[in-house]
């Protein structure tokens, strides 16, 4: 059986393109720019007005004349005017252009308006109070790069160059497939002896997170039925997330029936605790992904999080990388695999601690809506002390 870095390396090692498309602006939100955007116009456009006040000719105000006729009012939105005498002003709005023959902007709170003559109190400086044109960016520069993922902050670069439409990394197709028959829909009253499918629908909700609206498809565990329904699955998705039936029962068809369809295994169990029986694979031909994961619903979690979400990011030519926390407290570990233990985290005088939190084990999935990730213990013989820096996959929004 192999390590977890061994099994996170070799996952990595697998990472696929699926290719780019054309989304509209809004739709390009939490996704992965493919093409690079450069400034249409130099950024700001023309000399802007920072403040609400008068625009002068900074000359006239050195000469010693301090009070000034106001010849109109101009607002932001208007094309850029001139003073008919460089001895006057115009009161000038926020945003509005600087009037051609003026080069300084006096705040209305450092003057005073009586007659329609503005009388100067003070000025620091000639140029004042202006965003001069293309100091931020000049016309032609590259704004945001290939490969960035698009924020709320990207999205309004992209709308003042006017994009309406932009070029994405487009997502994969994924088909999430519960297995088991034990289980039914989460719409029926289960009998005793049955439960509802509930990991397979955690997995989906994952995935809107990244904007992926996956399928689900849930099959019984019967080999034959399997392989008629996972082979299909293979040819139309670029990803399977499987849970269940990778173990040692009598019914765990799932690592046969993917190797009889050709989908080559990478390797089948790792040293970790939950999550162990984990089965990963490519198809040799159609390069389907098939995570195959145990059924228990937090051994599915962490495996979603530790293995498929760092592939995921990295296929998006995101990269990944390790984040650390804190142990707020000792961690005592007897065990010779790797352990991802949920817990609580917090920021406490600007270090991110973590506190464990008590679980019975990878059947619990009550646990996860209080975690807000997992720690990642490797083992040693020593207990992890308190301060220990160790490195945490986060599940929750608000990491
Ligand atoms: P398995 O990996 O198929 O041996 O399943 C391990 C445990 O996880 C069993 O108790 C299953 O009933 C449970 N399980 C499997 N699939 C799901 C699912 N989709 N939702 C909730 N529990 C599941
Ligand atoms: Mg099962």
């Amino acid at each position: 059986m192999i390590t977890y870095d061994e099994a996170f390396r070799r996952v990595m090692l697998y990472t696929n393109d699926f290719g780019e498309e054309t989304v509209s602006l809004l739709d390009s939100t939490n996704r992965v720019l493919a093409e690079s955007i450069h400034a249409d116009r130099d950024f700001p456009p023309f000399d802007r007005s920072t403040k609400d006040g008068i625009a002068i000719n900074y000359a006239t105000f050195e000469k010693g004349i301090n009070a000034f006729k106001i010849e109109g009012v101009l607002p932001a939105g208007i094309p850029q005017q001139k003073l008919s005498d460089i001895n006057n002003c115009f009161e000038i709005m926020t945003g509005a252009v600087l009037p051609a023959n003026t080069d300084t902007v006096v705040m209305y709170e450092d003057i005073e308006i009586k007659d329609d003559i503005a009388t100067i109190k003070s000025v620091s400086n000639e140029g004042q109070n202006i965003h001069f044109k293309g100091s931020d960016k000049k016309e032609g520069v590259t704004l945001l790069d290939k490969g960035t993922l698009i924020t709320a902050a990207e999205i309004g670069i992209l709308a003042s160059v006017g994009k309406i439409t932009v070029l994405v990394k487009k997502l994969p197709k994924i088909c999430v497939i519960s297995t088991g028959d034990e289980l039914v829909p989460v719409s029926i009253k289960p009998l005793p002896h049955q439960i509802r499918t509930s990991n397979v629908i955690s997995l989906q909700a994952a995935l809107l997170k990244e904007n992926i609206i996956a399928d689900h498809l849930h099959i019984t565990d019967n080999k034959k039925v399997l392989e008629d329904r996972v082979s299909k699955a293979i040819d139309e998705y670029d990803i399977l997330l499987l849970s269940g039936g990778v173990s040692k029962g009598k019914f765990d068809f799932i690592p046969e029936v993917l190797e009889d369809l050709g989908v080559e295994k990478i390797f089948h169990k790792v040293l970790q605790r939950p999550g162990k029986p984990f089965w990963f694979g490519v198809h040799e031909v159609s390069k389907t992904a098939v995570f195959s994961f145990p059924g228990n619903p937090v051994s599915t979690f962490v495996n979603y999080h530790i293995y498929f979400k760092p592939w995921f990011k990295n296929s998006m030519g995101l990269f990944y990388s390790d984040k650390y926390v804190i142990l707020e407290n000792e961690i005592k570990i007897q065990s010779s695999l790797t352990l991802f233990l949920p817990v609580k985290i917090k920021w406490v005088e600007g270090k991110l601690l973590a506190n464990k939190i008590e679980n019975n084990g990878s059947g619990d999935l009550t646990c996860l809506t209080e975690a807000d990730g997992f720690i990642c213990l490797t083992p040693k013989d020593l207990a992890y002390k308190e301060g220990a820096l160790v490195p945490f996959f986060a599940t929750k929004h608000t990491c």
